[in-house]
């Protein structure tokens, strides 16, 4: 995909993208030679995120663009307008960056707290006095970590009271997207750094989060190691670590899902995938182990799930 700059609107093989403009009364403009603020939105409706994020009353946060799961964009407002999105921030001699950094906030939930029997992980929060929760994720759909910015306050869950959260991860199509923005916005603004909302809010912030490519950072300052070092999660831990010892007896989703993966790693004696591990599942499951080296005493663990995902 094509991306073009004119007049500060986005255009993407040609045709200007969906612009809302309703963000104006922040008012001012950006400085020059602006950084480039990466985020996540805390949440995967890409609707809801760009209604929420281009809310004309004040006090609301924004950012220029929303960048959707399956690669989809809106630009809430020109490039060169100052939005809210960065806050308390510091980074190479600027305070409040909000004053000199275009920001793209990511649809991606972040932080998952909440880590049911099942191995599943969901994000459940208390805002305004009410509970939310999100979808569950499956463990092949996260990365398990602790990110450095740990002193900010996650709330922990759940029969399993996981004190290191899961972290959602992005798909493809929002890197890809994510490298074109990039490099159109560096050659039209003369962007200084490219940064996560957590490297110039350290106290406060954990977005882009765990599951975000370090590595793409450094690509896109031009190779300078300015950034922290961080757990880089690509390519993408599986899940594994969060997964549950399972044997004869267990039953549940997390054994629909091991049946799932011994029948497309050619064990089909599993047979039908019906979250009970029976002498079937046994069975498939020792031929597994077999084949790949592992002790076949029947019981799925983290080395038979490290050559199972
Ligand atoms: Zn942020």
């Amino acid at each position: 995909m094509t991306f073009s700059i004119r007049n500060d609107l986005l255009f993407q093989n040609g045709s200007q993208v969906t612009n809302v403009r309703t963000s104006r009364k922040y008012g001012g403009s950006l400085t020059a030679k602006p950084d480039l603020v990466i985020h996540y939105t805390v949440g995967e409706n890409f609707g809801a995120m760009v209604a929420a994020l281009s809310r004309p009353n004040a006090g609301h946060g924004s950012a220029h663009i929303v960048l959707g799961q399956k690669g989809e964009i809106t630009q809430v407002e020109n490039f060169r307008t100052r939005l809210w999105h960065a806050g308390t921030s510091y980074w190479k001699g600027r305070n409040n960056l909000n004053n000199s950094s275009i920001g793209i906030e990511v649809c991606n939930q972040g932080w998952l707290n909440e880590r049911g029997d099942d191995g599943r992980w969901r994000q459940k929060q208390k805002w305004q006095g009410r509970w939310y929760t999100s979808r569950w994720f499956d463990p092949s759909e996260v990365f398990v970590g602790r990110h450095p910015n740990s002193a900010v306050y996650i709330p922990t869950f759940g029969d399993a009271r996981p004190n290191v959260p899961a972290w959602a991860l992005y798909t493809p199509q929002q890197m890809a997207a994510l490298d074109g923005l990039v490099s159109v916005l560096k050659s039209t603004y003369n962007i200084r750094y490219v940064v996560g909302h957590d490297d110039i809010s350290p106290g406060r912030k954990q977005d882009p989060g765990l599951c975000f490519d370090r590595n793409r950072f450094d690509v896109w300052n031009g190779g300078r190691d300015e950034l922290p070092p961080r757990p880089n999660p690509t390519p993408p831990n599986t899940g594994v670590s969060s997964y549950p010892v399972l044997g004869m007896g267990d039953g549940g989703y997390a054994v629909k899902i091991l049946q799932r993966k011994l029948a497309e790693a050619g064990f089909p004696e599993v047979g039908t995938a019906d979250g009970r591990f029976g002498p079937k599942t046994e069975e498939a499951l020792k031929d597994f182990q077999t084949k790949h080296g592992l002790v076949a005493d029947g019981v799925a663990g983290p080395n038979t799930y490290a050559k199972m995902f």
